[in-house]
């Protein structure tokens, strides 16, 4: 299977560097989710191992996402301070209405590297997060459970 590579545009990374992948969770769902991986370290791997695994992200998306559907980033990894500019960039790239996911204690908390000079204590620090999911790394299934979690609020709709 051919995967979509999402160019949003990354000078930081050079152009050899591999971008964002976007995936599709839930095909045919109401609510199907276009999943943006932006995967930094070790947990990008779980991503990985999640898009492998987990058969609600086997399929992968088109680029740019069909009109209407929900654009999700996922920040897999640690944000240091000189990719945060990018982080951001990927983010407001993205089509509206989008949310964002923080996949892993390193993108909520900085993780084990929280008191680095370098590192970001968080991607909250420079976007909006929905979702945190826990866990150095977590497991695979725990993305799909995020993605479920966020999707379920946003079917319930504004409180
Ligand atoms: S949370 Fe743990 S596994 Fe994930 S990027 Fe940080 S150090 Fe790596």
């Amino acid at each position: 299977m051919t995967q979509a590579r999402v160019d949003l545009g990354m000078p930081a990374l050079g152009e050899s560097a591999p971008g964002p992948r976007r995936y599709l969770l839930d095909q045919g769902h109401p609510l199907s989710l276009s999943v943006l991986d932006l995967g930094l370290a070790c947990c990008a791997v779980e991503f990985a191992a999640a898009t492998m695994t987990q058969p609600e992200l086997l399929a992968v998306d088109t680029d740019p996402p069909a009109p209407g559907r929900t654009e999700v980033l996922v920040v897999s990894g640690t944000v240091t301070d000189k990719m945060a500019p990018t982080v951001r960039g990927v983010y407001e790239a993205m089509p509206e209405p989008r949310y964002v996911v923080s996949f892993g204690s390193c993108a909520n908390s900085g993780g084990p590297y929280w008191d680095s000079y370098c590192v970001t204590k968080g991607v909250d620090q420079i976007l909006p997060v929905d979702v945190y999911v826990p866990g150095c790394p977590p497991r695979p299934e725990a993305l799909v459970q995020g993605l479920r979690r966020l999707q379920r609020e946003l079917q319930r709709g504004p409180s």
